[in-house]
């Protein structure tokens, strides 16, 4: 998992915990980091979520952890990925465990709609949604 630096060389994607307003730490954040020149950029797919994330805190957010591998799916996923290897995160390990994922959330999702849950099914649906976007973009 990597992209082309402005420096020319490549970032390659970790996990960092973001501190904001010095108070929040939310942790496992999906960054992709420079070696060479120090760059850091939040991986595109999650920036969007991040930033509600930072909405909602306020200015004034009372000190607190917020692991972000539980609220993202692809966060979530990178995750996994981590535990079963190192970083900086391999392709192949990151695709094995969005597969794996993805299962997990089918199998719950037809246990839903076999209870007829639509609350539980519609929240399985976002979080297949948040999968696909961002793994096959
Ligand atoms: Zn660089």
């Amino acid at each position: 998992m990597k992209k082309r630096c402005e420096c020319g060389d490549t970032k390659k994607l970790h996990l960092r915990t973001v501190v904001y307003a010095r108070k929040v730490n939310i942790t496992r954040v999906p960054v992709y980091c420079c070696s060479r020149c120090g760059s850091h950029e939040v991986d595109s797919g999650v920036k969007g979520e991040i930033g509600s994330l930072i909405g909602q805190l306020g200015s004034k957010p009372a000190p607190r952890t917020i692991p972000f591998d539980q609220m993202n799916e692809w966060a979530g996923v990178l995750s996994l990925a981590m535990d079963t290897g190192k970083e900086p995160l391999e392709e192949n390990l990151v695709a094995r465990a969005a597969e794996e994922r993805t299962n997990e959330l089918l199998d719950l999702w037809l246990i839903a709609a076999s209870l007829g849950d639509e609350i539980w099914k519609s929240e399985l649906e976002g979080r297949l949604s948040q999968l696909r976007s961002l793994y096959i973009s």
